[in-house]
This record gives C-alpha cells, structure tokens and sequence, in this order.
C-alpha cells in the first residue's frame, strides 16, 4: 500500500518519545529509574487530581462530557475570559493539530523558530502545509522574532512563539513580541504556546493572554501536563478567537478529551498549593543544577521551564545511552536540533544530585 500514503506524510520524521522508565526497565533489567526526558512534574500530580480520577471511576462506563463545560468554565473564570474563547484539546499537542488542520493546506505555510517544539513542524506537515522556520539567535537557544517576521509572506497563515522554547528553556521578552505583534499581517495568527507559563520567573517574560481578545489574532496555548503533573492524561487547553473556537469545534472530535482528565484538570487548576510547591521544587533544583555544572566546567542554557540543556560533549548520543546504562533516562539533544546536548528535567535536589553524580561518572568513563 506504500505507493497510495499521501507523499507528503513521508516527509514526517516521527516523534522521538523520552524513553518509558518500564521499557527501560525491562531493557537493561534495573530497577529505581530515573526519567528526566520530559519534562514531566517529577514532584507528581495535584493529590487533588487523584481522588477526583477516583471519584470518576465507577462511571467511566458514560462517554465524557463532550462540550468539557465544568472544564472550559473553571478555565474561564480563573483567567477572567469568556466561556467560549476556552478549547481543551486531547493535550496541547492536539490543539496544535487542529490549528493547523483549521488553518493549512498545500501552499500555505506556518513559520516558527529552529529549534522550537517539534509538533508545530510535524503538525503542519501532517496537515499538508510547509514549515517554515527561522533560525534561533544566540547559539540557537533564543527563539529570534524579527527573523520569523521576515519568513512571514502572503500564505502565512500561523506563526508559533514557543515560550518559554523548549528544547532550551529560553524566552522572547514583552518588548520583543509588542513589536512583532504590531508588524504581524491580519492574515496571521499568533500562537503563544506557553507550556512552561508557571515555571517563568524573570519579570521580563510576557503574558500571551495580555494580547488576546475574542475579535483578534492571537491564541494563547498552555497545558495541564507540565505544572500540574497530568501528562499521562492528556488535557491541554487555550485561549482562541471566536472564529478559530467556532472551526475548532467543527473539526474536533466529539469526545476529545476522557473525563477521567477533565475532572482531575478541574482538581489541579483549584490545587494552588500544588503548583506552588511545583514552582519552588523546579527552583531549588535548578539553582542546585546551576552550581553543580558550574563546578564540573559544563556549559548549560538558563532556564525558565522545568528541564536544562546542559552541552555535555562532541557525543551527546554516547553520554545519554551511557547514563541510561546506569538508569537515569535524559533525552538527547540529536534530535531537537542540539547534537552536542542533552535536555535533562529538573527533579528534586536528592534526584539532581543522582544525576550529577551519574554525569561525573559517565563524563569519567568517557575520560
Ligand atoms: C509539553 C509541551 C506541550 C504540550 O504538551 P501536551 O502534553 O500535549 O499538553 C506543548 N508545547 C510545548 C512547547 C511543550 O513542551
């Protein structure tokens, strides 16, 4: 059937997953691993989120409420925006989907910065337009607006602000996106995807929903699984245009999101205390992180989310699958754009201090 798959499809380099601590598990026959390879909340989900899955199991026999109205009315009063500028999508990476499905086809195009998220590049694919991407400043670790704006042209229909970015854990500032924002064509829709929003500290980093308004050309995306520790539910939800909430209700499927997800996301978003505690984990390990690379002489990316890129050696490849050997799971930076790095989350101090003392080790070996 080779010959009959849409053309285009083949283009897609298939996701590369952070390794599932049961598959290592099972691979290298140990036991105690550790993953930091996605960015998961390593503190764990909202105690809140798992009594309410709880609460839900006995009913899991009803389909979910499709419309995810509790879910989309928590959303919205928290944020202070109308009810129907609110989308929850199957996680972030399914509204990403449907944005492009909603806005790209053959000749029309979707510009982002290089290295960014992978998704936007795979989605537009998918959705048979072109990925167009502008090369990050500063070594490749800043996402660089005024080179995206450049790459913008008449078929431009989406144009993604990974911010903070991952895979290195930077950000554009306010200033910075106020001027794209002014330059960018009506035909345009800017798409802050803001996963990392909570883990951002500095006083520069912009709120995208400052920019948004249910008439205007701004979506803002954030999700449930980083802060909040539910990534193994996937819910994702954002902000949209009324015109874009309408088409994305047109192309959805009817029961996107299980209700096991929606009523722990309802949970977590009330469970402040988990988010603040999140919050103070992710800081103490990265100041802990910060110091300790410091002192091996190890160059790393400041962050603003919950993981670092730490550039290890010529052979990040060697460094991970040796680290994998002794059960720390990181993710190489082959194939987000980064051959010299690996991408590492930040867990508790006693689990940075695991890797640490896994990275000296392998660095050691490697001589
Ligand atoms: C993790 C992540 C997402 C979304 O993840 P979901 O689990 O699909 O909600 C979106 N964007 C970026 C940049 C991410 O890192």
């Amino acid at each position: 059937m080779k010959d009959f798959i849409q053309p285009h499809l083949l283009k897609i380099q298939p996701y590369q997953p952070g390794k599932p601590i049961g598959e290592v598990e099972r691979e290298l026959g140990l036991s105690g691993v550790l993953k930091l390879a996605s960015n998961e909340n390593l503190a764990g989900p909202s105690p809140r989120a798992v009594e309410a899955m709880k609460k839900f199991a006995a009913e899991a026999n009803f389909y979910p409420d499709g419309g995810c109205w509790h879910l989309r009315s928590a959303v919205a009063a928290e944020f202070g925006v109308p009810f129907d500028s609110v989308a929850v999508g199957n996680g972030t990476d399914e509204i990403i989907r449907l944005l492009c499905q909603i806005f790209l086809a053959p000749g029309l195009n979707a510009v982002a910065g290089n290295p960014s998220f992978v998704m936007y590049r795979i989605s537009t694919i998918a959705c048979g337009g072109s990925p167009v991407e502008a090369p990050n400043t500063d070594n490749g670790f800043t996402i660089d607006l005024d080179a995206m704006l450049d790459k913008v042209d008449a078929d431009t229909r989406l144009f993604f602000i990974c911010n903070p970015n991952n895979p290195t854990g930077t950000i554009v500032k306010r200033q910075q996106v106020e001027k794209i924002l002014e330059k960018l064509p009506p035909h345009v829709l800017a798409v802050f995807d803001e996963a990392y929003f909570e883990y951002a500290d500095d006083p520069d980093y912009p709120n995208g929903l400052d920019y948004f308004a249910p008439g205007g050309r701004v979506a803002v995306l954030r999700t449930f699984s980083k802060i909040h520790g539910l990534a193994g539910l996937r819910v994702g939800y954002g902000f949209l245009p009324d015109a874009v909430a309408d088409a994305f209700h047109r192309v959805r499927n009817p029961f996107n999101v299980n209700q096991a997800a929606q009523e722990a996301a309802i949970a977590a978003l009330g469970d402040v205390a988990h988010v603040a505690r999140t919050r103070e984990f992710n800081r103490a390990g990265r100041d802990f992180l910060y110091a300790e690379l410091k002192k091996m002489g190890l160059d790393y990316v400041p962050t603003q989310a919950n993981f670092i890129l730490v550039r290890v050696a010529a052979d990040a490849e060697d460094v991970f699958k040796r680290l994998l050997a002794k059960g720390v799971i990181v993710r190489p930076g082959k194939f987000l754009g980064f051959p010299e790095h690996i991408r590492v989350t930040i867990p508790d101090v006693d689990a940075c201090g695991r890797f640490i003392a896994a990275l000296k080790e392998v660095l050691n070996e490697r001589g």
